[in-house]
């Protein structure tokens, strides 16, 4: 593993802990001082079914996060609501947002694990 794996590890695992929900690779970014978003991106995309599942966030023109896909393939462009400010529009394939989320049994180890870690001292 390179250095800066080691770094993101860390940070998921602080994350877990904290019991962190619905991230997108930019906050990784900001917390991690890593500034390239797609070294990133890539890394918590390698975490997906072990530590994080991924879904991606679908945008209405005004900047809601409207809805959730598991896949950009099931974004159908079809005039539909936005469910925050009721605008019409068509979803924009370029308007979708990756984002992660841990899945339980990772929260579920690292809590176990910080646990033990305090009652050892
Ligand atoms: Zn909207």
């Amino acid at each position: 593993m390179l250095e800066y794996e080691f770094r993101l590890d860390d940070i998921l695992e602080e994350m877990a802990f904290n019991d962190k929900k619905h991230f997108s690779p930019h906050y990784i970014c900001a917390l991690s001082g890593i500034a390239d978003l797609k070294i990133v991106t890539q890394y918590l995309l390698s975490q997906v079914n072990r530590k994080l599942k991924v879904y991606y966030e679908v945008e209405c023109p005004e900047g809601d996060s409207d809805f959730l896909v598991d896949s950009p393939v099931e974004i159908i462009s079809e005039l539909r609501r936005c469910s925050v400010c009721g605008i019409e529009y068509r979803p924009d394939p370029d308007r979708v947002w990756v984002s992660f989320d841990f899945l339980p049994q990772y929260k579920d180890y690292v809590k176990k694990k910080k646990v033990r870690q305090v009652s050892h001292f």
